[in-house]
Order: C-alpha cells, then sequence, then structure tokens
C-alpha cells in the first residue's frame, strides 16, 4: 500500500515513499527535544516536503500580521551523487523506502534503495537530536553502490535559504538574513543568521567524519559558501559492494541561551559531540529519554494498537517538552509545523498541562512559569482594553503580547475579521485553572507565593471589571464573547466564560484566604503591591455569586443566551468510526445561525468544573450537546470521552479515545501536514488517565475510580502526588497503588473504598 504506515507498539513506520503523502510523514515522524523541533524531511530534499526547523522561542514578525516562529535555517541537507546523478526520488527510480521512528529512543532510520540505469544504490541513515545536551544532534549515513564502482560526492550543507510558507494569509516570508556563512578550523561549517525583528542569532555548525572503511582512492574535501548556503563535499571513489559510513555532527544555540558568542557556543558544542563520538552520544540520547519515559509511560494489556497511538501521543509531547531553563510554552503544532506561527494558547494550560504535573511536575512548572514571567504584558493588554488586572492573550508568543491575526482566510478563500483576541476572554480563566490543577496535585507553595497567587488575584481583578450588571435582574452578566465553541463570535453569557469566571473569582478568594493564615508575609506583601484591599476580594465573592448562569429547570444548560433560539440542526449521520457527518443542509456561513457546535463548550465546563455538576445535569447535557457537536476542532473530543465515561458508557468513551489517540497516525483531521495536534495529544492522555482510569483530587484525596474496557486486561502508570510518586496498576477486578518515592502518607480513594497509602507500601482494592 502506498506511503502506508505500520509499526509495532513503540515505533511508527513509513513502508513507502508516497509524494501524496510527504509532508504528513514529515510530521508524525517529527523529532525534537524541546530546544529544537524537526519535521522528517528526506535528509537530500524531495520536491512537495517541506523543511521546518523551528528553534523554541525564536520568533519574528518581518511586516507579518504577527510574529511567528521562525522556519530557521536546514542544518541537516545531505546529499549524495553518483557520477553526478543525485540520490533523489525526484530524479530516480525508488526501488525500495522504509523509515522508522523509534518513539522510545527518539531516533528516526531510514532505508532507500534507489535505482538509475547503472546500478542501485543503497542509501541508510540514522538522526536524532540529543535529549541529553540540547544543542547538538546527529546524521548517521551509509551508503553502497551494488553493482558498479562509481564515483560519489557527498554534500553537508546547511541551509539558509529556508522561509515561513505555512501561512494562512499571505505569501511566504524569510524571517532572518544569514550574516556568516564560513568554515572553521577542523573542517567545520559554520552559518550565523539573525532574525529580522528582534535581531535573535541562530548559529549552526556541522562536520562530517567518515568513519569505518576509507575509500581506496583517497578523499577530496571542498568547501563552497555562498550568502546563503554552506557546504562541504566529499568526493571518493565508492567501490560496488562496500559500504561507506559517515557521521555528521551539528551543533545548534542562539542568543537566547548564550552569553552573546554564538558562534563560540556552537563550536565548543561540535567539539564536545564529536570528542564524544556517536555512540556515546546515542548512549546519552538514550538514557535521557528512558528517564522521561519511566514515568510518563503508560503500559496497556491488551490493546497493542492503542498503546502504540497512546505512546505516539506522549512521545510528541515529550519531544516538545522545553527544558527547564527555557522561557517557552509548547504551541499547538508542537513544534512539528508553523501553522498558527508557533503561537501559545489555552490548549497548553487546559489539555497539555495535566499529563505534565502527574509525570514530570518540574517541566509543568515551566510551562506555568511562561505565563507568569509574562504578567507584565497581561496587565498592559488589560489596561489598552480598559479593563483592570491581567489579560493574557489569546495567542502568544516570545513577548507575551496579543499576537493574534487580525485576519484569517476562510476554508473558502474570503480573509475574515479575526474577534478572538478582542473577545476569548475565557483564556483568563483558563490559565488560572491551569495554576489551580499544578498546585492542586503539586502542592508547590512556593511557585504560588512567586508567581501563582499573583496570576490568579490579577486576573480576579480583571474578570471583576469585566463582568457587567444588571440592575433589572440583579446578576452579573461577561457580555460579547466568543467561547470555547467559535461558530459563534460574539455573544452574551456564554455559560463556559461566566461558570469559569464565577469559579476563578471563588479561586481566588479561598487562596487568598489560605495563604493570608498559612503564610501572612509573603502574602501581605502582594497584596500591598498590588494595593489589593479585604474589600476587594468580598466583592470578588459577592460577584462570583452573582453571575448569570443559563441552566434550565430540568439541569439543560444554554451554552449562551439566545442559544436555544437558533436553528435546531443534529447531526444524524456518523462515519464508520462513530464521529459526526457534517449535515448537508448547512454551509459554513449558515452554521452561526444554528445549534451547531465546532469543539465541546458546555460539555468542557462539566468536565473541568466536574465536582459541581450531577451526574444528572451531566446526563441530560452530554445527550443534548452530542448529536450538536462536529467536533471540527482538535481540542473537542477529550471531555466527551471523559463525560461519557462518567456516565457509565465506556464503550462509548472507548470509541472516542480511539478517535483522539489515532487522529494524527490516520490523519482524520486532514491537515497534519501542517503538524501534529498536541491538545489532542495531551487530551488522548488525559481520557486514559483522568476519565478511564478516573483519577481526580477530591477533599485533599486522590481517588481512582476506573472503568476498563472490557478487552483490556491491565492499565499501568506513574503518577506524582504533592511530591509522591505512586505506581497505579488498574486490572479488571483490582487496583493497586505502590509509593515508589516519597515520604508522606497519602489518602486515597480506590473505587469507593478509603486506604492510607505509607511511604515505601502498597494498597489494593477489588473492583
Ligand atoms: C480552536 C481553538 C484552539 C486553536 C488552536 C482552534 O481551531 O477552536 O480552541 O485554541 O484552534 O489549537
Amino acid at each position: 500500500m502506498p506511503g502506508s504506515l505500520s509499526g509495532d507498539d513503540w515505533t511508527v513506520v513509513e513502508e513507502s515513499l508516497d509524494r501524496a503523502r510527504t509532508r504528513f510523514f514529515e510530521s508524525i515522524l517529527s523529532l525534537g527535544n524541546g530546544f529544537l523541533g524537526s519535521r522528517a524531511i528526506l535528509e537530500e530534499g524531495y520536491e512537495g516536503g517541506y523543511a521546518g526547523t523551528y528553534l523554541a522561542g525564536v520568533y519574528d514578525k518581518s511586516g507579518g500580521q504577527s510574529f511567528a516562529i521562525v522556519n530557521a535555517p536546514n542544518p541537516l541537507v545531505t546529499e549524495m551523487y553518483v557520477g553526478g546523478r543525485k540520490l533523489s526520488a525526484d530524479g530516480m527510480e525508488v526501488v525500495e523506502h522504509r523509515r522508522v521512528l523509534d518513539m522510545k529512543r527518539a531516533v528516526l532510520y531510514r532505508r532507500t534503495l534507489f535505482a538509475d540505469g547503472e546500478s542501485r544504490y543503497e542509501y541508510e541513515s540514522a538522526r536524532f537530536f540529543s535529549l541529553y545536551d540540547m544543542h547538538v544532534g546527529l546524521v548517521w549515513v551509509s551508503f553502497r553502490s551494488l553493482d558498479v564502482d562509481v564515483s560519489v560526492v557527498l554534500r553537508s550543507v546547511i541551509d539558509g535559504a529556508t522561509q515561513n510558507e505555512m501561512h494562512a494569509v499571505g505569501g511566504p516570508r524569510k524571517h532572518y538574513q544569514v550574516t556568516q556563512s564560513k568554515t572553521a578550523p577542523g573542517d567545520v561549517l559554520y552559518l550565523e543568521a539573525r532574525t529580522a525583528d528582534l535581531g535573535t542569532r541562530m548559529g549552526m555548525a556541522s562536520a562530517t567524519d567518515f568513519k569505518g572503511v576509507q575509500p581506496a582512492g583517497g578523499l577530496q574535501l571542498s568547501f563552497t559558501s555562498d550568502s546563503e548556503t554552506n557546504t562541504t563535499e566529499h568526493s571518493f571513489r565508492a567501490e560496488k559492494g562496500v559500504v561507506y559510513c559517515f557521521d555528521r555532527y551539528v551543533s545548534v544555540f542562539t542568543s537566547r541561551e548564550t552569553e552573546g558568542d554564538v558562534e563560540a557556543a556552537c563550536l565548543a558544542g561540535l567539539d564536545r559531540a564529536r570528542t564524544e563520538g556517536a555512540p556515546r552520544m546515542l548512549g546519552r540520547h538514550q538514557e535521557a529519554w528512558e528517564e522521561r519515559w519511566r514515568l510518563a509511560d503508560i503500559s496497556i494489556e491488551g490493546d497493542p494498537d492503542l498503546q502504540r497511538a497512546l505512546r505516539f501521543s506522549l512521545y510528541h509531547l515529550l519531544r516538545a517538552a522545553p527544558p527547564e531553563d527555557l522561557d517557552v510554552s509548547i504551541a499547538p503544532k508542537a513544534l512539528s509545523g508553523e501553522w498558527y506561527q508557533g503561537h501559545i494558547f489555552w490548549d497548553t494550560e487546559i489539555f497539555m498541562l495535566p499529563f505534565f504535573v502527574y509525570t514530570n511536575p518540574q517541566l509543568a512548572k515551566n510551562l506555568l512559569l511562561y505565563r507568569g514571567r509574562r504578567l507584565g504584558p497581561a496587565r498592559e493588554r488589560a489596561a489598552a482594553s480598559s479593563y483592570e488586572g491581567a489579560l493574557w492573550p489569546w495567542e502568544s508568543a516570545e513577548s507575551g503580547m496579543e499576537e493574534t491575526p487580525p485576519t484569517w482566510i476562510d476554508f473558502d478563500g474570503t480573509v475574515l475579521p479575526v474577534y478572538n483576541a478582542m473577545r476569548e476572554h475565557h483564556i483568563a480563566a483558563d490559565i488560572v485553572y491551569g495554576v489551580y490543577f499544578y498546585h492542586l496535585h503539586t502542592g508547590d507553595d512556593e511557585f504560588m507565593l512567586r508567581h501563582g497567587l499573583l496570576m490568579v488575584l490579577e486576573t480576579a481583578r480583571f474578570w471583576a471589571s469585566r463582568v457587567s450588571y444588571d440592575e433589572a435582574s440583579g446578576f452579573y452578566e461577561i457580555k460579547l464573547v466568543i467561547g470555547p465553541n467559535e461558530f459563534q463570535e460574539g455573544v452574551d453569557n456564554n455559560s463556559y466564560t461566566n461558570a469559569m469566571t464565577s469559579w476563578a473569582l471563588r479561586y481566588a478568594c479561598q487562596l487568598h484566604q489560605d495563604f493570608t493564615e498559612r503564610y501572612p508575609l509573603g502574602t501581605n506583601r502582594i497584596a500591598e503591591d498590588i494595593g489589593l484591599t479585604d474589600e476587594e476580594v468580598n466583592n470578588w465573592q459577592r460577584i462570583a455569586e452573582r453571575i448569570k448562569f443559563l441552566q434550565r429547570s430540568d439541569g439543560l444548560i444554554e451554552e449562551f443566551e439566545g442559544y436555544l433560539d437558533r436553528r435546531n440542526v443534529t447531526i444524524t449521520e456518523r462515519d464508520d468510526r462513530g464521529m459526526p457527518l457534517w449535515p448537508a443542509e448547512v454551509i459554513l456561513d449558515d452554521v452561526k445561525n444554528t445549534q451547531l457546535i465546532k469543539q465541546a463548550d458546555v460539555v468542557l465546563l462539566l468536565y473541568l468544573l466536574s465536582d459541581q455538576f450531577s451526574l444528572d445535569v451531566k446526563r441530560v447535557n452530554f445527550e443534548y450537546y452530542e448529536p450538536r457537536t462536529t467536533h471540527v476542532s482538535s481540542l473537542s473530543i477529550t471531555s466527551y470521552a471523559i463525560l461519557a465515561k462518567e456516565l457509565g458508557d465506556t464503550e462509548k468513551a472507548y470509541t472516542y479515545l480511539h478517535h483522539a489517540a489515532n487522529s494524527d497516525l490516520e490523519d482524520i483531521h486532514g491537515n497534519t501536514d501542517l503538524g501534529v495536534h498536541a491538545a489532542e495529544l495531551g487530551g488522548t492522555w488525559q481520557i486514559v488517565i483522568r476519565g478511564l482510569a478516573g483519577v481526580r483530587v477530591r477533599d485533599g484525596v486522590l481517588s481512582i475510580d476506573p472503568s476498563l474496557p472490557d478487552h483490556w486486561r491491565s492499565l499501568r502508570f506513574h503518577t506524582w502526588f504533592r511530591g509522591n510518586l505512586i505506581q497505579i496498576a488498574v486490572s479488571q477486578c483490582s487496583i493497586e497503588a505502590s509509593m515508589v518515592d516519597g515520604a508522606e502518607a497519602v489518602e486515597m480513594d480506590l473505587s469507593g473504598a478509603r486506604q492510607v497509602l505509607q511511604p515505601g507500601g502498597a494498597v489494593r482494592a477489588e473492583r
């Protein structure tokens, strides 16, 4: 099958080369280490391929609508010429081709057999960007001419001609200028570029070393540099049947992490890697990945396909997770593409963060610090719209200012104004929810005193100034917003926004009280700094209690004012996966006049604030909204799956899980070529752990209330809980929890049975 995909539960395999699927495979086989993300291009290039190299946090505008993640120079271009002809699928026959992404080790392997009229040529490569030393990478290549002796030229190139082409609006844009392209001692290539607006310097060094069999006639080496590319050429005569191997080392730094001398850092990094050598470099990289996987992995017995899809989800989150010293967050395409311009959305806090909170709280904290460090711009943003406190931007890049592009091109090509920056204010509550979620699970008071508390208080201030009081009803309202369901763009009293606001205000009051009691000095200092009075806090409580919430007596929550009066279109047809098919009678332009929903809105609320709603209310709303939800957005399925489980429909939860876990592998959204869908990757983790395993924290008790699909024999995973590392194993008839690391007793609820887990101990309950 052309371009087909296979693999076992740790691998994703591209079985053949299919031009139509080039960009899809580039996305799903992406490599990275949080500092750098690299699409899985063929090293030699390929017509229709898209070389994307993204350095976390490096954004540039260059006259565009907003700052965009820069498609940096590509340090991986490696070309081989035989008798002057390039080994390439564009000009040669490809007899065999296979690439394997080893997700356990984050290494991409390749074997391609090319042929021309004279011979067959075997090309193999393996490459990775080190997780141990995030500034270095390796491309290992081997070549064999199968039928003839032939003269070979191997070109190792740093390509400084890349540009951003994946735009919704406008043509390709180059975001940097190459400022240096030269050789350095030790047969090293060095290329440096500067981004146009901020002048961020990006340095790349590369060196190619032959190893193993040396060509009998020797090697000729030459260098060519022009204003955009920098090349080493190795020429040699290859004997038929002999395998020639070489290691290509690369190192990458930016002026963001160096004290200014990018070149020195690159050359030293490259030297370190070469001295260490490929095997040791690979060994350390593997160890670092083993360490990441040790706590992140989930093991499912009885469902190999889902196991692989789940690991695929976790792999892409792990490879995009920024290292602790990097001030960045994870964008919707997680450095596998530049769609959405690498901006940071609520996707991170609501969909990705929980995975990190449970499995690597340090990385979770780093994601929140990205927001915490940008409190200043969030205050400016609020003030610019005449609000008080802090309002984080709907889309954010390096500076933390609002980066939502003012226009967008719709599916049919029309240019539309974008209102999200002005109206999609629920982001403010979503970020506070992320802070709450992190603190609830980690108990990290220090983070709260340094950042979290202030973020929560300043957001409460924003909400208090954002609501308006309706004299007639005696309720506070939030008018002219966009809720998570973006089909309707200027509505009043969106229930998600209103309920999350009410929650965020109450949380601010509780947190303020709790911290005043436990840390009076620190809390008072923060209050003094921002001029916060008790009266203001009491006012938040008053507002929180009287925010309009549109719930009928039968429990149905109206998504926004007037939603139920819109045309009552429901989805009547589903595909063979059980997913909704768009109702033929509705054109896109008209969807705003119907009750159709782009993505979970009320249902997401019922998941996030789960304890505030009864099962009956959840059922009424699930049943109403499910036939109206198109799941056009990849952020939609998570909460439907989790609610289905809560409502006792494990089969439905599994159908949704299967869909979410495979959405990139099967290109269900039809746009994986632009990059993977990171929110859905995080959502997949949530469906398994927060949904099927039913892990929650209630009144300080860690509770597990699982419901496994019938064909699963067991589910095993780790979670951190307030500094204690706990391993959980769920089978069809039991739950076991054991403390792997930790010094405190943890109170647990195992499907209704209260138990105390002691340090070093284990507890068990039958189900
Ligand atoms: C969704 C938003 C999301 C954004 C980035 C949009 O299509 O509606 O909720 O934040 O994509 O993933």
